[in-house]
């Protein structure tokens, strides 16, 4: 979390909460500063909003539901649709602020917004995905059938990395399924959460159903706490991840809270290795490897990993990094000073702790950005920090081991299971691996396998804690409570006092 700010430099610009379908400057005076980690200048102070501020918006949400949840599904669907097409529109101002403020390059940052639209698009079929079972005749002149409702004013807190997509894997299905919804998005990249809210407003999503409180632990314990928020939906690291399933679950609310990774990519003898070396570099660098289905973990099979070795440095020189905005450039810089330093001292230490350090990336040429350069490590074993930790930066660990067997260990092995891939030419193998890997989502020559907007999104152990997975068919079921009705019409010849159990007849 950033510290406070006393006095914010004059030429920042004030980023403020969004409520009730406006704009709403702070009143805690507390703020934090948000940098364009290209150049390391702040260029924002972002309103720390107080549980008051919170319960504000809380209010907001509440008291927009009623209207909302009565608004047909047609007309639901009619909004998501216009919701579409003002995102669609604006993508690349969406895309500019993400750059300014995250870092990642416009290219990486209009695909963010694309995967991000095609959620909202999955919620336009609101309509098809609300629809309910219906039984004639359960019993005689009985029907049973059943709907799905909203939960009420559901909360979102999301990380740094995606600033666009996270907060609409969340708010789309949740306020198409009816429900009102407050986002606490990262303070390190607000901006693009005001943005969306003004283009939420505009597209006619009504006041109140849409809000946005910045800040750091004490927004998020409000909303956790907070007895008319029902739901929280998180994404970010797994201590806070934890944290936050505990805290929201003990406060009585639903509860999905995904959390940190580290994917294994594991290439077999028998792969093009040019194709896996492409994957590799593409997945561990692509976004400066903040991302939490980036492989941060090559395991090289018997004698794929000299070629996959040379392959991977050879390609490393030619990825340019800069700042995101010019053009070419193809991996940005890192979030924080802070952040990019932490990276750097698993580089640092690899040494001591046996791995061998083949491309190193802290000389960097870029001034005062938050730059570090694509790094590679080979001879990384389980033990060492750098094959067990979440580095989340440019750094890809080589771990070589003998069989597929031991490289299927090394993935089950891991605390965490977002993604993991297999790279190789035999379907046998990779049939067996999808069968065995202890992961929530396996790509099969593919390094990022982040699952289509009608699939739903989510880890195994350590990277996700709850039940459901987001977005998809288990997002509409996370922001939807079911409810079975039992219905006989009048018919008074039948009628008759009988206190026995119901029984079907
Ligand atoms: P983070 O956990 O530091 O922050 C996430 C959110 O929690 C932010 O809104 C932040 O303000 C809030 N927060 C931070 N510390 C808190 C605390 N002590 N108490 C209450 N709230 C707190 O994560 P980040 O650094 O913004 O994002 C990167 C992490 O997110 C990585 O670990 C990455 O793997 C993970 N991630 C996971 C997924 C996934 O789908 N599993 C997707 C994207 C990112």
């Amino acid at each position: 979390m950033t510290d406070t700010l006393q006095e914010a430099p004059t030429a920042v610009k004030p980023i403020n909460h969004w409520i009730g379908g406006m704009q709403v400057a702070g009143r805690s005076g507390r703020t934090g500063p948000v940098y364009n980690p290209a150049t390391g200048r702040q260029t924002g102070a972002v309103d720390f909003a107080s549980a008051d501020e919170v319960a504000d918006a809380v209010a907001a949400a509440k008291a927009a539901f009623p209207a909302w949840r009565a608004t047909s599904l047609s007309r639901r669907a009619e909004i998501l649709f216009r919701v579409r097409e003002t995102f669609h529109q604006h993508r690349e101002d969406i895309a500019r602020l993400l750059t300014a403020e995250h870092g990642k390059v416009l290219s990486d940052a209009l695909g963010e917004v694309a995967r991000g639209l095609e959620i909202v698009e999955f919620a336009c079929g609101i309509p098809h995905l609300l629809k309910g079972g219906y039984t004639e005749q359960a019993s005689t002149g009985i029907d049973v059938y059943s709907i799905r409702q909203p939960l009420g004013v559901v909360g979102g807190i999301t990380p740094f990395n995606f600033p666009a997509m996270v907060p609409m894997w969340m708010f789309a299905p949740a306020i198409a399924c009816g429900n009102t919804f407050v986002l606490k998005p990262s303070e390190k990249d607000p901006s693009a959460s005001i943005y969306v809210a003004q283009l939420l407003h505009e597209a006619g999503v009504p006041d109140g159903v849409f809000n946005v409180v910045h800040g750091d632990k004490v927004a998020v314990d409000a909303l956790l706490e907070h007895p008319d928020v029902a739901a929280i939906s998180f994404v970010g690291s797994t201590p806070v991840a934890k944290y936050i399933y505990t805290t929201a679950t003990a406060h009585g609310k639903r509860c999905q809270a995904l959390a940190g990774a580290k994917n294994h990519m594991v290439v077999l003898p028998d792969a093009d290795i040019d194709m896996a070396a492409d994957a590799a570099v593409s997945a561990g660098y692509g976004s400066a490897g903040e991302r939490c289905m980036a492989i941060s973990m090559v395991v090289a099979v018997g004698h794929a990993a000299e070629p996959l070795i040379d392959a991977i440095k050879e390609r490393i020189p030619k990825i340019k990094v800069g700042a995101g905005d010019e053009p070419g450039v193809e991996m940005g810089p890192l979030i924080t000073r802070e952040h990019r330093d932490r990276v750097a001292s698993y580089i640092e230490n690899a040494p001591a702790e046996g791995a061998k350090v083949v491309v190193d990336g802290r000389e960097t040429t870029n001034g005062d950005g938050f730059f570090l350069n694509p790094t590679l490590i080979d001879e990384t074993k389980p033990g060492m920090k750098v094959y067990d930790d979440e580095i989340f930066g440019p750094v890809l660990g080589v771990t070589r081991v003998d069989t597929y067997d031991e490289a299927l260990k090394l993935v089950n092995e891991s605390p965490f299971g977002n993604g993991t891939a297999i790279f190789t030419r035999d379907g046998g193998v990779a049939r067996q691996f999808q069968f065995d890997a202890q992961a929530g989502m396996v790509g099969v020559n593919v390094p990022i396998p982040v699952p289509v907007a009608y699939y739903s999104f989510g880890g195994w152990k350590n990277s996700l804690f709850g039940d459901l997975h987001i977005y998809g068919t288990e997002g509409i079921s996370f922001y939807t409570r079911g409810k079975v009705v039992t219905s006989r019409w009048p018919d008074p010849a039948t009628s008759q006092v009988d206190l026995g159990f119901p029984q079907t007849r």
